[in-house]
């Protein structure tokens, strides 16, 4: 399995990457995630990208792509939530594909409207360790600010802030959008409605992108 998924910031791309990863045996590739633990771990890559994501621009294409080439030598199935996000990073990812004679099975778009949007983001909860998230309206935790799963404290990113929320689905706009026409010209881009509850989502997705698939470990 080979899918990216596209679609802006809170369209629920990080939840059905983590369900479907777990059950294919795929990776689950996000490079917010990778960039937060780098900022965790206060690596140079964790500096340097760590203004940009504060105040909800892209990090530059060339770091994010390095970052990416390090991901993929290990490993051919993957769901990547996150990446690309500008037409430079969706080229670098076909061409690095094509040096390893591999191919994306589709693009899935998160089709989705920014009120939401904001509504989602703002009521994210995130565990730091793991990355899953709940969401204080649709998805609460048993015990508020707590992770059902390791018992350890749930917390809110710095960039869902109202604020920071609007700039990213500027960015998102402006940078990533064109995107669906990149992967529309060339057969791969498939569509979910990403308003529906999480178990739909994750039907239609299994209905469009991954139905023909084998049961595939990473
Ligand atoms: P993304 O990775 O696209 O930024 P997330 O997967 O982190 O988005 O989801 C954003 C927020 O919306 C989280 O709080 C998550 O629990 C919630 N969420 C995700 N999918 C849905 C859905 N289909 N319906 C309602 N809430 C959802
Ligand atoms: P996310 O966790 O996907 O919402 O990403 C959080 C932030 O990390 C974004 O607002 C960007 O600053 C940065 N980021 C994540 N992925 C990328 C990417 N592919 N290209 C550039 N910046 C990224």
């Amino acid at each position: 399995m080979r899918l990216v998924f596209l679609g802006p910031p809170g369209a629920g791309k990080g939840t059905q990457a983590r369900i479907l990863s777990e059950r294919f045996g795929a990776r689950q590739i996000s490079t917010g995630d990778i960039l937060r633990d780098n900022q965790e771990r206060q690596t140079d890559l964790g500096h340097m990208a760590e203004s940009y994501m504060q105040r909800g621009d892209l990090v530059p294409d060339a770091l994010i792509v390095k970052m990416i080439e390090a991901e993929l030598a290990e490993c051919s199935n993957f769901i990547m939530d996150g990446f690309p996000r500008t037409v430079a990073q969706a080229e670098a990812l076909d061409a690095l594909l094509k040096e390893r004679r591999l191919a994306l099975d589709a693009a899935v778009l998160f089709a989705a409207n920014p009120q939401t949007l904001v509504a989602r983001l703002t009521s994210r909860w995130t565990n730091p360790r793991t990355g899953r998230t709940y969401n204080t309206i649709t998805d609460p935790p048993r015990v508020p600010g707590v992770d059902d799963e390791d018992g350890g404290p749930l917390m809110q990113r710095d960039d869902d802030r109202p604020e920071t929320v609007i700039r990213r689905l500027e960015v998102y706009d402006a940078q990533t959008k064109p995107l669906v026409a990149f992967y529309r010209a060339t057969g791969r881009l498939v569509e979910v409605d990403a308003l529906q509850p999480v178990d739909t989502v994750t039907a239609q997705i299994l209905k469009v992108a991954v139905s023909a698939q084998p049961q595939a470990t990473s």
